[in-house]
C-alpha cells in the first residue's frame, strides 16, 4: 500500500514538474527576440546589395563567386576585391594587403552589416565624420583589400529559416574550428555541438575556399570579424600565451590604439586563449599567422549583450534597436579605417614577413598548389569554379611528375657514381 503511495505521490510530482517545465519554456519562447528587419539584410539581399555596389564602381571594386563542395555538400562564397590602381585583379605585389572575413558564424548578423557599410565608405558612398578625402584616398591607393561579406552563407540562412542560434556551417561544423593549427583538441569545456571541428582539418569547402584565398593573396594584415562580445584579440587561441618579438609589440599597439580611439577602452585585448576564457584549437587566426605567417592577424568581437538570455541569440550577438545598430556601425567601420590607415607604417616590416615569425615560411606543396590554382583561376575568369575533383587530379599529377623527377635524378647520379668510383672500389677490396 505504502508503495502505491508513493507511486501516486511520484507521478503527480511528476506531473506538476512536467506543467512547470512547459510553462517556462513557453514563457522562453516568448523571450525570443526575432530578427529585426528593418536594421538587417537578409544573407541574399546584402550579397545583391554588394552586387549592385560594385557594378556602380567598377574603377575600385571587383568581384567573384567561389563555388566549392564534396560530398554532396556545396558552399558558394562572394569575394570582393577593392583595389584603386589600374591593376584591378588584387595582383599589385607592391600594394599593402588585406584581408577581412564576415559572418563566419551564421548567429552573427551584424558582421556582414559592418561589411556592407565598409564596402559604402570604400566606393564613397557613405561618408565617415571628420576625414580629409584627399588623404583618405592617398590612403587608400597603397591597399589592396579583399573581403569576404558572408563566409557562412549556408549556416546564415538557417539562422534566416528561424534557427537563432546556430553558428555552425551548412552541415554543422563549426568553421573557426576546422583549421589545422591544433585541431581537433579537446578542452573540458568542448562543447561537441557548438565547436565540431569536422572530420578532419579543412573538410568543409568553405575552410578550403579561405585556405586557398589566404595562400594566394598572401596577406599582411587578416581580420577574422565576430560578435558576442567586445574584444580585438590577437594570436594564439590554442594557448594561452601571445607570440614572442617585435611583431607581437606591433599587433599589441596597434590594437591597444583601436581600443582607446574606437572601443572607448571597453574592449578586452590579447591574445584569444588567454582573454576569452577558454582555449580554441583549429581557428583561422592562428592558422594565419602560424602557416600563412601574416604578420597581423586578428579576431575581432564587435558587439555582445551579456544580459540577454542564452536561448536568446539574436539579442545576445546584435544590435536590436536603431541607435545602438547604427553607433556599432559607425565605431567599427571607423576602427577598420584607422587600421586601413596605419596598416601601411608597417609595410617596410610586415614585407620581410618571414622573419616577423622568425623563421622561413613553410608550406606544403598541396598548400602551394591550392595558392597557385587560385591565383591562376583569379587571373583568367570572374565567375571560378574550383572543382575539388580538377584539383585532385592535378595534385596527382604533380606529385608523380615530382616523384618520376626525382626518380630519374637517382639513376642518373648512381650512374655517375659507379663510374667514376669503380676502380677506387674494386682496388679496395681484395682484402
Ligand atoms: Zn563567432
Amino acid at each position: 500500500m505504502a508503495s502505491l503511495w508513493s507511486f501516486l505521490f511520484l507521478l503527480s510530482s511528476f506531473s506538476m514538474f512536467a506543467c512547470f517545465s512547459s510553462v517556462s519554456s513557453e514563457e522562453n519562447d516568448i523571450a525570443i527576440t526575432p530578427i529585426n528587419r528593418d536594421l538587417y539584410h537578409s544573407s541574399s539581399d546584402l550579397l545583391e546589395q554588394i552586387n549592385s555596389l560594385v557594378h556602380r564602381h567598377p574603377d575600385k571594386l571587383t568581384m567573384e563567386t567561389i563555388a566549392n563542395g564534396n560530398k554532396g555538400y556545396q558552399a558558394e562564397m562572394t569575394v570582393v576585391t577593392y583595389s584603386r590602381s589600374s591593376i584591378k585583379d588584387g595582383d599589385d605585389r607592391s600594394k599593402f594587403r588585406i584581408l577581412l572575413s564576415f559572418g563566419q558564424h551564421g548567429r552573427e548578423l551584424v558582421t556582414t552589416e559592418l561589411a556592407l557599410r565598409i564596402l559604402s565608405i570604400l566606393s564613397e558612398e557613405q561618408f565617415l565624420p571628420n576625414v580629409d578625402r584627399d588623404a583618405f584616398n592617398s590612403t587608400l591607393d597603397k591597399l589592396v583589400i579583399k573581403m569576404v561579406p558572408v563566409e557562412n552563407l549556408n549556416g546564415r540562412k538557417l539562422v534566416e529559416q528561424g534557427d537563432l542560434c546556430e553558428r555552425r556551417n551548412g552541415r554543422g561544423v563549426d568553421l573557426n574550428r576546422n583549421w589545422s593549427v591544433d585541431w581537433g583538441k579537446k578542452e573540458k569545456d568542448y562543447d561537441p555541438y557548438e565547436e565540431n571541428p569536422g572530420t578532419a582539418p579543412f573538410s568543409e569547402p568553405e575552410t578550403q575556399t579561405m585556405r586557398r584565398l589566404a595562400l594566394s593573396f598572401d596577406p599582411h594584415v587578416w581580420i577574422n570579424v565576430h560578435s558576442g562580445m567586445e574584444a580585438l584579440f590577437m594570436p594564439y587561441d590554442h594557448k594561452n600565451t601571445t607570440p614572442e618579438g617585435s611583431a607581437s609589440q606591433k599587433m599589441r599597439s596597434l590594437l591597444n590604439r583601436v581600443n582607446k580611439d574606437h572601443c572607448y577602452d571597453r574592449c578586452m585585448v590579447g591574445s584569444g586563449g588567454g582573454s576569452v576564457g577558454y582555449l580554441a584549437h583549429g581557428t583561422a587566426t592562428d592558422y594565419m599567422y602560424d602557416v600563412v605567417k601574416v604578420p597581423m592577424a586578428f579576431t575581432f568581437e564587435m558587439y555582445g549583450d551579456s544580459t540577454a538570455s542564452a536561448k536568446d541569440c539574436f539579442k545576445m550577438f546584435n544590435p536590436i534597436d536603431h541607435a545602438t545598430f547604427n553607433r556599432v556601425l559607425n565605431d567599427w567601420s571607423a576602427a577598420f579605417f584607422e587600421i586601413f590607415k596605419t596598416g601601411p607604417n608597417h609595410m617596410d616590416e610586415a614585407h620581410s614577413k618571414a622573419a616577423a615569425s622568425g623563421q622561413e615560411k613553410f608550406v606544403s606543396i598541396d598548400e602551394y598548389l591550392d595558392g597557385y590554382l587560385m591565383e591562376r583561376k583569379n587571373r583568367y575568369g570572374k565567375k571560378i569554379e574550383v572543382l575539388d575533383l580538377g584539383m585532385q587530379e592535378i595534385r596527382t599529377y604533380f606529385r608523380l611528375f615530382l616523384l618520376s623527377s626525382v626518380l630519374l635524378l637517382f639513376m642518373f647520379c648512381s650512374r655517375i657514381s659507379k663510374s667514376m668510383s669503380s676502380r677506387p672500389i674494386v682496388s679496395a677490396l681484395p682484402l
